[in-house]
């Protein structure tokens, strides 16, 4: 940059034993550092390095809040902010939106045949399936339980359909751990053909799994 640096001075960002990064000081002339200044350099670094740890937690905090541990999905509540998020866009747009709630059928007995640490672990893959099968502009979420929420922007009932219809398959082909096979039903509701608030699409796609589930389960259900 045609800048001559004639002295340099570089203090550790250290944060409970970790180095967390460097701050440098430089100067044109030779000798332009003394003690003086290094203890004032010390002093920021220290200052920086608290600023620095705290905003890092807050980060991760922030991030395991909204993050179901067992799937690595979104967590429920981050999906209904979301969701709200969506709603308010589509309306303000005229956009249509969907939303797929996925069960798995008959999970209860395979977790009491083999045990929660299988069901977990299916918990887990599954988890894997519905992230490798959604468009980057999904969200894909853990519900509770062994139901699963995805929110597709800007998707008709028939698009919906057809993405539900691909993730119902996927987990149908699938060998999950212990080689386990394993099929889920589908319930899918659109904005706003089904309902104009959040309550009112939840309730409309759960009603399509119910439909689904009592059809012979495997299948996928768009709602009306
Ligand atoms: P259906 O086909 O009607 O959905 O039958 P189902 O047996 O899957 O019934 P349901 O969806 O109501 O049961 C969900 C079961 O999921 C109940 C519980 O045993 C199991 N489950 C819920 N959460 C967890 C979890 O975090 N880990 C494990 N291993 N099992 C869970
Ligand atoms: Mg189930």
């Amino acid at each position: 940059t045609g800048v001559k640096v004639g002295s340099f001075l570089s203090v550790p960002l250290i944060v409970q034993g970790e180095l967390i990064g460097v701050l440098n000081m430089s100067h044109a002339q030779t000798k332009a550092f003394g003690e003086e200044h290094l203890r004032m350099a010390i002093l920021i670094a220290g200052q920086s390095a608290g600023v620095i740890q705290r905003f890092l937690m807050y980060e991760e905090m922030s991030r395991l809040a909204i993050t179901d541990p067992l799937t690595g999905l979104f967590n429920r509540r981050h999906l209904q902010e979301h969701l709200a998020g969506e709603i308010h866009r589509s309306r303000r747009y005229d956009h249509v939106f969907s939303i797929a709630i996925i069960d798995i059928d008959g999970f209860k007995e395979l977790n009491d045949a083999h045990g929660h640490g299988l069901g977990d672990r299916i918990l887990t893959e599954m988890g894997r399936l519905m992230r490798k099968h959604a468009r980057s502009s999904d969200l894909t979420s853990r519900y509770g339980g062994d139901e699963f929420v995805v929110l597709m922007p800007e998707t008709d009932p028939g698009q919906a359909a057809r993405a539900g219809e691909r993730l119902r398959a996927a987990i149908a082909a699938h060998m999950f751990p212990r080689r386990k096979k394993l099929t889920a039903s589908v319930g899918i509701a659109t904005f706003p053909s089904d309902g104009t608030t959040a309550e009112a699409l939840v309730r409309k796609a759960d009603r399509a799994l119910l439909d689904a589930k009592k059809n012979g389960r495997n299948r996928v259900l768009v709602s009306s």
